[in-house]
Formats: structure tokens, C-alpha cells, sequence
């Protein structure tokens, strides 16, 4: 008997004590992995010649014993030879799973939830079965071996036979539990059901790209007998007959008014591992030089490890049915990384390699389209769906002023009008076309300020003092918001209504408005202000006249503060910031393009 690894019995052990009520799942995930096994074969045939395939052989097939309760899934895929299953299913080494881990080590034992969250693969099994079993002969190789085990210390592997290349895995499925303490007990007798697998299929695998097949039983009327007399009824009989079970058409390739919303959003969680629906979902078909499909989804939450330098962005690259790449990371840029997805072009040639990626011109160009369409549905999100806007925005939206950041600004026009931040003056989100829009007459810049805390920001002198002028300040708490600001530097805010410089023209806009014209707009370059550096210009004559003459009178005053605080400060002034008497006495600011919070991030050093 060999062991499991440790985080394998972990999650081993979760399966088994499983109280999720998704158990269901199973299926999904064996079917998904007997789907990976034929890619893997097909995809490998087109470059190796000495593979012959028939394609229209490739298929799963699913079988049920209801005496021997064992539910069996098949594939003619690449198989497994006695190492990879020791490696495969001996230790957890693959992508969900090592999320998983990761999931499980930070959780406090929500075991059911954690479930939920992952595609937990191949163990899943254990969550039905009280033993699986593995017959799997790799191609190319004549002998097969036999995994097996009943998920609690560990598993053999014993050689066995296999007519030919593939994987049988065969499950034992577990006996009714009976429910205890007036509980609803456990019925896993529907999975030993035609209606029962088929339900599963067409939920959950409909859309898988090989055949899955299933023995039926279905009834046909009895040929009539010559010598039928007149009062003859027509008798019946069952038969045997393999059927698809699964519509096969890649769900890409549908037109979407003929896919449900609900069918989306199924094979979105099933393919990408997610427990929620999407926040939207996205498909186009281009056509023209380069032609193509494209689904594409944005995900309800954040991945847990958006932010680690482990995630990986990219979308599923097929080709004629032949997945070509699990995540291309060429089709998306980094701000968008957040997008699962699919692309299915016969055009893009299939001996794609990562290192030629980059020079492909086609792919480049699928790249520009997605890319633009992902920004016009966020649009139309903001504008028509706000509250899911508003969750995709603290779900993604740091990543986005990451990516103003990081194109030092040249991104500003594309991504700053999908920017939210919290007005001090309105109390909620606002783009920044809302607050220039909102923005009284003769203001002429964005205000910001930035901290740990909206609470506090709105109580600091810097920003009441903006406030009580009339204009709305951005309270900014994330560590990025700065210095995306300071990428962007002006934001040009369109169709605001014109200024007029001279009262002539003024005048003659105004009569031609009274006759029934549209009021003139422009666009309007409004610098962004952080309210604690620099000289905000805000003051009128007369204040700045006053502060002049203060700052002369109380020199004596002022000379002892700067000599008293040294190299701490720059200088010590009057300041025409705080208007609100009585309110605060003094504040700090800063001069200089590095402002006393950047300063703070640069201390913190790089993730
Ligand atoms: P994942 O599919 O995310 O890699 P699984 O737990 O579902 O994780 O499967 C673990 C691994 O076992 C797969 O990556 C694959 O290498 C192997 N495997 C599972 N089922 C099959 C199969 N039917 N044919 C070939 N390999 C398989
Ligand atoms: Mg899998």
C-alpha cells in the first residue's frame, strides 16, 4: 500500500466527511478529466505523424451497474502509465487543487464552503464512492496498470489490462445513508439511474467537445405480424441503443440568443472553477481576414490569489475544436487578467509555440478586438448596471489604475472613464465625469486626497477646507490611487458646458439658446489635485493678500517654528487652505511631486 502526500489526505478526508450538498459534481470533474486525456491525445497527433487517429472515435462513455453499484467513466484518451498515476493521483500537484491547498491552510476549517470553491478534480470521486478504481494504459505503451483505493490511508497500483489506450475509472458508489436526528439522509441511488447520469451530463458537461456516451434503454413498437387480424394492438419492446448524451457544439459556437443565461453561467463555473456566476458575460463572433469566436466572462469575485505572483491571466486558445493553449496570456492585457474566457479561431495556426506568440500577428490583432470589447461591456456595465459595476470595480478595480499606472498614463484615456472613487460630497462612487459634471462654476481641477481611512480623510483640514469652497474632493484609499493620479495627471472631462471668455460671446451664445439652440459644450483639461501638496491656487486675491500680510506680521513667530522643527519641515506659512474657522488650527503639506502618502508606500517597498 503507498501513502498519500499529507495535503492529499487532507483533502481526501473532506471528501469523504463531505456534508456538500453539491456532491453531484463528481461527475463533471471525471468527464472534464477524460475530456483532458483526448485533448491531450489529439492535440499531440497533430504534430506527432506516427499518431493515427480516427477523430470520430474519440469519445467518453459512461456506464452504471446498478447490482454492483459501480458507475464506470471511460475515455480513448492519452492514458497513464504507472508513474504518472502514482503522480497524478497519488499527490495533489495539479492547478485547482493547489489552490485548494493554499485555501485550506488560510481557512478555519469551513470545509463545505472551500469545496464549493474549487474544481477539486479527481478526488471528488470519493465525495459517491466509497471505492474508485483506475484502469489506464498510456499510449504507445502495451502494458496497463490499476490504481486503486477507498480514500482513507492509501492506494495500489497493480498491473492490469486494457483492451487499448485510455482510462476506465470505475466507482464504487457508497450506500444510502440513512438520515439521523430527524435529518434528511443521503440517497446516492440516483447516480445509479439512466435519468439520473443523463441529468448530470446535460447539466453539467453539455457542452464538452467529444461525444459522452451512454448505453439506453429505449422502446420501439414490435414489427405487426402478417397474419395480424383487425382487433391487432401494436405491442413494444426495449432495446439497447448508445446515445449521446451531450450536445457536443462548443457552447462558443452557439449563436447567444439560442444559450440561456443559466447555460452560461454553468459552464462558466464548471470550466473555470468558479462557485459564483459571472458579473457578465461576453461573446462575439468577428468575421472578416481573421475569423473567430469569442466568449468571454467577467468573473463575480476575485480569485483569492488575483493578486499573487503565482496567478496566472490568459484566456483557452482553441483551434478547429483543438485546444491549443489553457491560458493564452497574450490575448489579454494585465489590467484585464481578470477575464476567463475563450478564443476558437480556425485561423490561427496550430503549431502555435509560447515563443512564437508574441510575434503573431494574428493573435495580436484578436488581442486589440477583445481587448476593446472588454472595455465597451464594462461601459455599458457602469452605465446601465451600476450596482455590479460598482462590485466589479472593488473586485478589479485596483488592477485597472494599475494598469494607467503602469502605462505612465498612455492608458489614461481608454481606462480612466471606468475608474470609481468615493466623493466626499455625494457619498458614494463617482466616475470622474460625474464629479466634473457636478462641478460648479469656475472650478478648474479634480481634488483628491489620500489616506488610510475615508472616515478620517473627510475630517482633515486639507479636504474640509476644499469642501467648504464648493468643490468635491475624491477620497482615495488605495495604495495605487496616487500615483495612478499622478500617471494620468489631467483627466479631460467631455461635453462640459462651454465657457465663454468674453461677455459678448456669452451674450450671443445665451440669445441663440433662447432661440432654441443647443447649449454649446467643450472638452475641458482639469488638472488632478492631490489637496494636500502644492499650491491648490483656490485662494481669492483678497485671501492670499491677507495670508501675505499675516505671514509678515507673525515673522517672528513663524522663523521660531522652522528653527524649532529644523529639517523636519520646509517652511512654515499662513495658509489660505483652511477656511472653515475654528476648525483646525494648522496642517501639513507637502511640495514637490512626492506627497507625504507615496512616501509611506515607497517606505512599505515592493509586494
Ligand atoms: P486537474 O484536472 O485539475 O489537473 P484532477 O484532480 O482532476 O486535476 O486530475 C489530476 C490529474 O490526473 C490530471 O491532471 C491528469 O494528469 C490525471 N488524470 C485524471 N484523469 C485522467 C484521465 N481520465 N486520463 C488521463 N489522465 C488523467
Ligand atoms: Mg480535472
Amino acid at each position: 500500500m503507498r501513502q498519500f502526500k499529507t495535503e492529499s489526505k487532507k483533502l481526501l478526508d473532506l471528501m469523504i466527511n463531505s456534508i456538500y450538498t453539491n456532491k453531484e459534481i463528481f461527475l463533471r470533474e471525471l468527464i472534464s478529466n477524460a475530456s483532458d486525456a483526448v485533448d491531450k491525445l489529439n492535440f499531440r497527433s497533430l504534430y506527432d505523424e506516427s499518431i493515427k487517429l480516427d477523430e470520430g472515435d474519440l469519445a467518453i462513455r459512461v456506464a452504471f451497474d446498478r447490482d454492483a453499484r459501480t458507475i464506470t467513466i471511460s475515455d480513448n484518451g492519452i492514458g497513464m502509465t504507472e508513474e504518472e498515476l502514482e503522480r497524478n493521483l497519488g499527490t495533489i500537484a495539479h492547478s485547482g487543487s493547489e489552490e485548494f491547498k493554499e485555501a485550506n491552510a488560510q481557512s478555519q476549517g469551513d470545509a463545505v464552503d472551500i469545496i464549493g470553491q474549487f474544481g477539486v478534480g479527481f478526488y471528488s470521486a470519493f465525495m459517491v464512492a466509497s471505492k474508485v478504481r483506475v484502469v489506464s494504459r498510456a499510449y504507445g505503451e502495451d502494458a496497463a496498470h490499476v490504481w486503486e483505493s477507498d480514500g482513507l490511508e492509501g492506494y495500489t497500483i497493480e498491473p492490469g489490462e486494457r483492451a487499448s489506450h485510455g482510462t476506465d475509472v470505475i466507482l464504487t458508489v457508497r450506500d444510502n445513508e440513512p438520515g439521523r436526528d430527524g435529518e434528511e439522509g443521503e440517497s446516492y441511488d440516483r447516480y445509479l439511474s439512466e435519468w439520473g447520469l443523463k441529468d448530470l451530463i446535460k447539466r453539467y458537461s453539455n457542452y464538452v467537445r467529444y461525444p459522452i456516451q451512454m448505453m439506453v434503454t429505449k422502446s420501439r413498437q414490435k414489427p405487426k405480424p402478417e397474419d395480424a387480424g383487425d382487433d391487432y394492438k401494436p405491442e413494444y419492446e426495449d432495446y439497447e441503443e448508445l446515445e449521446t448524451i451531450n450536445s457536443m457544439t462548443p457552447i462558443w459556437k452557439k449563436h447567444s440568443s439560442d444559450v440561456s443565461e443559466e447555460d452560461y453561467n454553468e459552464f462558466y463555473k464548471s470550466t473555470f472553477h468558479d462557485y459564483e456566476d459571472p458579473a457578465r458575460t461576453i461573446s462575439f463572433h468577428a468575421e472578416g481576414a481573421l475569423e473567430y469566436d469569442a466568449l468571454l466572462f467577467v468573473p463575480g469575485r476575485a480569485p483569492f490569489d488575483l493578486y499573487s505572483k503565482d496567478y496566472e491571466k490568459g484566456l483557452a486558445l482553441y483551434s478547429s475544436n483543438v485546444m491549443i493553449m489553457e491560458k493564452c496570456a497574450e490575448l489579454v492585457p494585465d489590467y484585464y487578467n481578470f477575464v476567463r474566457g475563450v478564443v476558437d479561431s480556425a485561423d490561427v495556426s496550430l503549431n502555435i509555440s509560447r515563443e512564437t506568440l508574441q510575434h503573431d500577428r494574428q493573435l495580436r490583432a484578436i488581442a486589440r478586438r477583445v481587448e476593446k470589447k472588454i472595455t465597451s461591456e464594462l461601459e455599458d456595465m457602469r452605465d446601465n448596471n451600476r450596482e455590479v459595476y460598482e462590485k466589479f470595480f472593488e473586485n478589479f478595480g485596483r488592477g485597472i489604475k494599475f494598469g494607467i499606472y503602469n502605462s505612465y498614463g498612455s492608458k489614461a484615456s481608454e481606462l480612466g472613464d471606468l475608474l470609481l472613487f468615493w466623493s466626499a460630497k455625494e457619498q458614494k462612487m463617482v466616475t470622474l465625469a460625474e464629479y466634473a459634471k457636478a462641478m460648479p462654476e469656475g472650478q478648474k481641477a479634480i481634488y483628491y486626497a489620500v489616506g488610510d481611512d475615508r472616515e478620517r480623510l473627510a475630517k482633515m483640514p486639507v479636504v474640509t477646507g476644499v469642501l467648504a469652497r464648493g468643490y468635491d474632493v475624491l477620497l482615495c484609499t488605495q495604495d495605487v490611487d496616487e500615483f495612478t493620479f499622478q500617471a494620468m495627471r489631467e483627466y479631460v472631462a467631455r461635453d462640459m458646458p462651454k465657457v465663454y471668455e468674453d461677455d459678448a460671446a456669452r451674450e450671443a451664445a445665451q440669445k441663440a439658446q433662447a432661440d432654441g439652440a443647443e447649449p454649446e459644450v467643450e472638452d475641458r483639461r482639469l488638472e488632478l489635485k492631490n489637496v494636500a501638496t502644492g499650491d491648490l491656487d483656490l485662494a481669492t486675491d483678497d485671501e492670499k493678500k491677507d495670508a501675505e500680510e499675516a505671514t509678515k506680521e507673525h515673522e517672528d513667530l513663524f522663523g521660531a517654528l522652522k528653527e524649532a522643527l529644523g529639517d523636519k519641515v520646509e517652511k512654515v506659512a499662513v495658509s489660505s487652505r483652511l477656511v472653515n474657522e475654528g476648525e483646525a488650527p494648522a496642517c501639513i503639506t507637502t511640495e514637490g511631486p512626492v506627497s507625504l502618502e507615496m512616501e509611506k508606500v515607497f517606505k512599505q517597498g515592493p509586494e
